[in-house]
């Protein structure tokens, strides 16, 4: 057993939570669920992918390799980590897509995104995402950069 055949190919890292997807290939939860939302490819083979399943199996051989290799203290600050950014990330997009589905047109400006958020990193986290999305489930009219930019859903998903 290597470290390696415990490790994600996003990431590099020992796999936090991994899921697999329809090719067979895992990856850990926060980065195939990061992957997939601007690109719908396995980013190891290409192959078209639906939504992840939970690779319970492949999870308990790393925590075993993980604890006989005495990581678990750094494991489990990256596990805490992870889920901590997993969570932020769906309460971003969550807002970011109910928001622009209740919109006539289904457009919005940025500001507006962001206006009622008072949590600093929720905050940022959307803008963050908004430019992730942009050319993939979003389109803008204006600078991006500024608050006032139009964002809307591309008419056209890819
Ligand atoms: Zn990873
Ligand atoms: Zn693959």
């Amino acid at each position: 057993m290597h470290d390696e055949d415990f490790c994600c190919a996003v990431c590099l890292d020992f796999f936090i939570e991994p899921c697999i997807i329809e090719c067979g290939h895992s990856f850990c939860h926060l980065c195939i669920a990061s992957h997939l939302n601007i690109n719908e490819k396995c980013p190891l083979c290409r192959a078209h992918t639906g939504k992840p399943i939970r690779n319970r199996q492949l999870e308990s051989l790393t925590m075993s390799y993980i604890s006989s290799r005495d990581l678990s203290n750094t494991y489990y600050e990256r596990m805490k980590s992870n889920k901590k950014k997993l969570l932020l990330q769906n309460k971003a997009l969550l807002i970011i897509w109910s928001e622009l589905n209740n919109k006539p047109g289904q457009s919005t400006e940025l500001c507006n995104l962001v206006k009622n958020v008072q949590d600093q990193e929720l905050k940022s986290e959307i803008l963050w995402q908004v430019k992730q999305q942009v050319g993939v489930g979003l389109e803008h009219i204006g600078d991006l950069e500024t608050e006032t930019v139009t964002i809307r859903l591309k008419t056209s998903r890819q």
